[in-house]
């Protein structure tokens, strides 16, 4: 056990033991799938899979003989403890800032988090716009052991030049009282690498940077020094908020790990990303009731296909951060896959960008993710075959987290993940 980090084998999963029994196994990352397969799951951790899996005396065995199983999914670009409103804020997430406490979005975080986990996301890339840390707070109170919720892998709060990526009034930009927790300020090299030490104290994962949000962007040697201080801090990758063509061209230059969306992202921009290998982290929004415009979509929709053309490295990704009356944050985010279908991309493809590529991207991969021996039970199942039809993502009717059932039969079950206390140690940070 590493300094900060959960447990290998989580005290809250220990003396846990299933069978799960899988009609079609689907392995994403060859999109193929074997029939009648068994996995055994102990103290949280998959032990063996196979078709001849002996059941041992007093184990539950988990009837999954009429779906499809696979690995959890991964959305790499998400806000959990941001919700802004069509009422009363009309949909201006500057004027949720002012509304909603730290407090009250975190408790909202914790909401999001379940309502993610049951459609299926046992792993979320958030990307600040938290208030004060509520994603650090998240990510501890559920590797801690308090609530259910996917992996999360945080940013803090973003890092971006004066103002970040608001036109605060002078007021607030003078008495830093109001927006200001949404954004870290780091102009010079000496404050980008206080800006990196502050976010990693306060329990980042992944250092989150506004490229080119305002009229003065970082420039390619404030982002070398971005990446080289973060991975100074324990390894930690960058990723970029990028909205403009030239600050799409001096990160891949800098060589950042992720660009967050795909406005800004070309034909050209995606050849140099593929031989660069960035990752494209798109939340490429669909064209809905609630949702974008035509225009909008028919430009992203071009987008995706270019990007997948030139083999750029892609993630599922969403951005959510609002409330669509009548869905939870996690029917918001799987909605996403309009535009993937849009852009002719195959089923097995996209069922292979929102597990192994979403795995990859959070720098997980080594550690949790593919369903193999000695790795994190993390398993869901669906109707259908993903593997030909996405859409059957829709409906996920069962999801184990950590070797412990969170949803079964389509209901959720979050019993075993409550606890009175950090059942998986305090000191996780
Ligand atoms: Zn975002």
């Amino acid at each position: 056990m590493s300094r900060g980090q959960p447990p290998e084998f989580l005290p809250s999963s220990a003396g846990t033991a299933y069978v799960i029994r899988a009609g079609r196994l689907i392995d994403p990352e060859t999109g193929t799938a074997t029939s009648d397969q068994y996995i055994s799951v102990k103290d949280g951790r998959i032990v063996e899979i196979g078709p001849n899996v002996a059941p041992s005396v007093g184990v539950e065995t988990i009837d999954l003989s009429a779906f499809s199983v696979l690995p959890g999914l991964v959305d790499a670009h998400n806000h959990l403890a941001l919700t802004y409103k069509k009422f009363p804020e009309n949909d201006v997430y500057y004027y949720t800032y002012i509304q909603d406490s730290t407090a009250i979005r975190a408790i909202q975080a914790v909401s999001n988090g379940m309502q993610m986990l049951s459609s299926g996301f046992t792993v979320v890339r958030d990307l600040g716009n938290n208030a004060l840390y509520v994603d650090s707070a998240l990510r501890i109170a559920i590797e801690q052991g308090w609530v259910p919720g996917p992996t999360i892998i945080n940013s803090g709060i973003i890092i971006g030049g004066t103002g970040g990526q608001f036109h605060p009034t002078p007021e607030m930009a003078r008495y830093h009282s109001i927006v200001y927790p949404e954004y870290l300020e780091a102009d010079t090299p000496d404050e980008i690498v206080k800006a990196v030490r502050q976010n990693v104290l306060f329990g980042a994962k992944v250092i989150k940077i506004m490229v080119d949000s305002q009229p003065y962007p970082y420039t390619v040697e404030d982002m070398k020094l971005f990446v080289k201080e973060a991975a100074n801090a324990g390894g930690l990758k960058v990723a970029g908020h990028v909205q403009t063509e030239e600050g799409a061209r001096r990160a891949i230059e800098a060589g950042i790990w992720s660009i967050e969306h795909d406005v800004a992202l070309n034909d050209e921009l995606h050849k140099l990303m593929a031989q660069k290998g960035i990752w494209r982290v798109g939340t490429e929004t669909p064209f809905t009731e609630y949702s974008s415009t035509q225009e909008e979509f028919d430009r992203r929709v071009v987008r995706m296909k270019s990007a997948y053309a030139n083999g750029v490295k892609m993630a599922f990704s969403t951005d959510a951060d609002y409330y669509v009356p009548g869905m939870s944050r996690g029917q918001v985010v799987i909605d996403f896959l309009k535009t993937w279908k849009a852009a002719g991309i195959p089923s097995k493809e996209i069922l292979k960008i929102m597990t192994t590529n979403g795995c990859k991207v959070s720098d997980i991969y080594g550690k949790r993710g593919p369903l193999k021996p000695g790795f994190p039970a993390d398993i869901i199942a669906v109707n259908g075959n993903p593997l030909e039809e996405i859409d059957s993502l829709r409906n996920v009717s069962f999801v184990m987290k950590d070797g412990l059932v969170f949803k079964r039969d389509g209901v959720m079950t979050p019993e075993r993940f409550l606890h009175g206390g950090p059942v998986n140690g305090w000191r996780i940070w």
